[in-house]
């Protein structure tokens, strides 16, 4: 028989649940406060009586997900976690610990179904949604790694600075698209922001775009931030990586992103994994990285209120692609710099423990 899983009760089902077990009233509030922690047991609930903590952890689950494994890396600034859900399935989130507070990327979908030719998270297909229980489940994970048992008399609120030990941002960029997801993805953030405090300027939804999807975060009206997964920036190029671009083209995609952004005078995030191809003598030449798609992505964006985020490719082992080298990353973001454009680099993170997003769980399923 399977356990009821304690987080995806309402308070009146805890406080009737822990009833039926002679607890008094007060135990629900005890336990939901351990669970809104990320306790991972009820173990570990220290102010909860030793019997009770035993009957609970034999009768009972936690959270809707649980860690089956971690990996560190070694400079301790990044946790990935791979998660199973209850039917199996597994998932993957990312603990970032950086210089503006404890960021944590969550998986919205086991797997996707959208095909991106460089990704390892959509070699298996899509499995199935992820329920708002089970989002919310991954920032109780990295809120536990973060703080683990120790209370404070200050409750979880999160500040932003990295030496506060709570989760600060949320970014929606790990397994699956969001925006197939949308309901459970706005449920999810609304219980973020009300329950966790976590503000909507520090939650970061991304797409491969999907313009339906886009227009109803701008019917919701909140002020989170909006990444699209660009990756090209020409019809023609995306709609060989990116199988989406058939349905959406470019123009669209942009189009809708812009209103969201204006609506709520935010800047939009550009994601663009820089892809190299290895030729016949095995050397690398640039696919998307190319200086000419530098110059046809500044002419997409001139004016824009944007930051584009370079991401040099992170290597799959299932996938015929190549990084291209530093210099051509650089080259790549001095032509955009010369034209106005905001760009970084993104920071490779935790390259030691496991690389790609995906390939943790595609491995796991070898
Ligand atoms: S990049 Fe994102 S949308 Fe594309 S296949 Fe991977 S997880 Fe899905």
């Amino acid at each position: 028989m399977t356990k009821p899983i304690l987080f995806n009760l309402t308070d009146a089902e805890l406080t009737q649940f822990l009833g039926d077990m002679g607890q008094p009233k007060f135990r629900a509030k005890q336990i939901r406060e351990w669970l809104m922690r990320g306790a991972p047991d009820a173990a570990s609930m220290k102010n909860i009586p030793e019997t009770l903590r035993r009957d609970l952890d034999s009768v009972a689950q936690m959270l809707p997900v649980k860690i089956i494994k971690k990996l560190q890396s070694a400079d301790g600034e990044t946790t990935k976690f791979l998660l199973e859900l209850n039917d199996g399935e597994t998932i993957e989130c990312v603990l970032m610990r950086t210089t503006y507070g404890n960021s944590v990327c969550v998986s919205s979908q086991a797997g996707c179904a959208m095909g991106c030719r460089f990704c390892a998270s959509t070699l298996l297909g899509l499995k199935r949604n992820l329920t708002a229980n089970e989002i919310f489940a991954q920032i109780l994970i990295a809120q536990w790694e973060l703080r683990g048992d120790k209370f404070s008399d200050k409750p979880i609120r999160p500040n932003g600075d990295a030496n506060n030990n709570d989760v600060s941002h949320i970014v929606i960029m790990g397994t699956g698209e969001p925006l197939q997801n949308t309901e459970n993805v706005i449920d999810f953030i609304e219980r973020a922001n009300r329950d966790m405090g976590i503000g909507w300027r520090r939650i970061t939804v991304s797409t491969c775009g999907i313009v339906p999807g886009i227009e109803r975060l701008i019917e919701w009206g909140r002020p989170i931030n909006l990444a699209i997964s660009l990756h090209a920036p020409t019809d023609e190029l995306r709609s060989q990586i990116m199988p989406i671009n058939n349905k959406y083209k470019l123009s669209q995609v942009l189009d809708a992103a812009w209103r969201f952004t204006d609506t709520h005078n935010r800047q939009l995030m550009i994601e663009y994994i820089l892809l190299g191809r290895r030729n016949e003598n095995g050397d690398t030449e640039l696919y998307n990285a190319t200086p000419e798609y530098a110059e046809k992505l500044s002419e997409l964006l001139a004016g824009k209120n944007c930051m584009v985020n370079l991401i040099p490719w992170n290597a799959v082992d299932e996938r015929d692609f190549a990084s291209p080298s530093g210099n051509a990353v650089h080259r790549f973001q001095d032509i955009l710099i010369k034209n106005g454009i905001h760009t970084r680099i993104r920071r490779e993170r935790g390259t030691d423990i496991g690389s790609a997003c995906g390939q943790l769980r595609l491995n796991n399923a070898k």
